[in-house]
């Protein structure tokens, strides 16, 4: 059993909860490292908001130092708005209405949050390290081995390597994520033409879900407006940091199903595009202008899994976080916060253990007692809420599509 005054811990993948974990460790001064596969911070264009929730956001405020926290809220969209539900046409059937308190839900760009995560770490990030294998030995017990035949030492060993996971098969053996029906094809379009918003202002805070006329296919979109220029925000509370342009933009995702996305084009941005542009053709005028003026760079495919709830956990000192875990589709926004989450329980449970001398295998395990009851509840409403929005069932489609959307004034003339 390990003593764990001198724990040293490596983190396999740089993204939002491996950075989070780093920067959370880093802070109660416990010696860290971060191995990321990309061979740089910003190689792969991140191009869309993520919504953080109370979850999301208290782990930050945990995790961070001060300024960097207040960095999150500054450059974020205003706090509030809505998520409405709506037809094809853009006639509203429901709505949910967010709390206006700038903590309870918030906006943020991602690539602004990843550089805010990655200020301060630079010595201890190190890109172009493929994690392959966790392996016992060496001086301070586990080593983390990657692609290029290096390895790197340390007490703890922490997988979040995102949901095509390379350590999973060995840390949580059978607990590899299935496959659903589902995927989206996600751009993004500046917010703004001709010095004119293009999303109407009825529509001004609100991000909306539109259920297509056929089950399995919607399109949503929302704007990220950010609250303060992020090149200002960063030079007055991260001066030195890489610091994003930061101009409005509106993130959208036509969500469809995987076999309307055929195997070839699965890799080509012009053509992913283009299958949006056709499939979203039967939507609003103001869906397919969106489409329209997408930034091609910036198309994305996301194949929509779920994860499985692990039965064993085979190396006592190695765990794992976020989507390596618990991958689930984008439904509810909790991917990204439960993920978040976990960097921060992780964090304090590791902090815990060298306070006290306790022995981190213990840390760990009370770590994964905690994650997995509350994380798979996450994949299980998101998986439902998925089935529920896009699935075959007829009545509720019926009801989303056809009766609901009749009882509301039209929201955005199709002029
Ligand atoms: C379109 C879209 C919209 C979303 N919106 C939201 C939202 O609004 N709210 C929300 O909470 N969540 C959202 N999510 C989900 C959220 O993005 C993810 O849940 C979150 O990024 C998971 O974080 P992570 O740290 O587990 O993995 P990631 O952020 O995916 O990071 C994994 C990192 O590991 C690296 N890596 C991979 N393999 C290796 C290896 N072998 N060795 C070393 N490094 C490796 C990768 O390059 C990457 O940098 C959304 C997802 C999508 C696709």
């Amino acid at each position: 059993m390990g003593v764990s005054t001198d724990i040293s811990v490596a983190i396999a993948g740089a993204g939002l909860s491996g950075l989070c974990l780093a920067q959370h460790l880093l802070r109660a001064g416990i010696d860290v490292h971060v191995y990321e596969r990309d061979p740089g911070p910003f190689v792969r264009r991140q191009g869309y908001r993520i919504i953080l929730d109370r979850y999301g956001l208290e782990a930050l405020r945990e995790s961070l130092p001060r300024p960097l926290y207040n960095l999150a809220l500054t450059t974020g969209d205003e706090p509030g708005g809505q998520l409405r539900f709506t037809d094809s046409r853009l006639r509203d059937a429901f709505s949910i209405t967010f709390k206006d308190d700038p903590y309870a839900t918030r906006q943020v760009d991602r690539l602004t949050l990843r550089s805010i995560l990655q200020s301060g770490l630079h010595q201890r990030i190190h890109y172009g390290k493929q994690a392959v294998a966790v392996e016992n030995g060496g001086p301070a017990g586990l080593r983390l081995r990657f692609a290029d035949g290096g390895a790197a030492p340390a007490t703890v060993v922490v997988g979040a390597d995102g949901v095509g996971s390379a350590l999973r098969a060995q840390l949580m053996p059978d607990a590899d994520p299935a496959n659903t029906p589902m995927a989206g094809i996600y751009g993004r379009s500046p917010l703004e033409r001709n010095g004119q918003s293009v999303i109407p202002d009825a529509l001004r805070t609100s991000g909306v879900l539109a259920i297509g006329d056929r089950p399995g296919r919607a399109f949503f979109f929302t704007s990220m407006r950010f609250g303060e220029n992020p090149q200002e925000a960063f030079a007055r509370l991260a001066p030195g940091s890489y610091a994003p342009t930061g101009y409005d933009y509106v993130m959208w995702g036509l969500l469809l199903r995987q076999e309307e996305v055929p195997i070839g084009i699965r890799g080509d941005l012009l053509a992913l595009w283009r299958q949006a542009s056709l499939m979203s053709g039967d939507f609003h005028p103001l869906v397919r202008r969106l489409v329209g003026t997408a930034e091609l760079d910036a198309t994305v495919l996301n194949l929509f899994a779920t994860g499985q709830r692990p039965q064993r956990w085979a190396v006592p000192r190695a765990t794992m976080m976020g989507d390596a875990v618990h991958v689930m589709p984008p439904f509810g926004a909790h991917g990204g916060n439960t993920a978040l989450r976990d960097a921060a329980l992780l964090g304090r449970k590791l902090v815990e253990a060298r306070a006290s001398g306790a022995p981190v295998e213990e840390a760990i395990a009370r770590y994964q007692d905690e994650m997995v009851p509350y994380a798979f509840r996450a994949v299980d409403t998101a998986a439902r809420l998925m089935r529920r929005l896009t699935g075959e069932a007829a009545a509720p489609h019926w009801v989303l599509t056809r009766v609901l959307p009749r009882l509301h004034r039209v929201t955005v003339p199709e002029a």
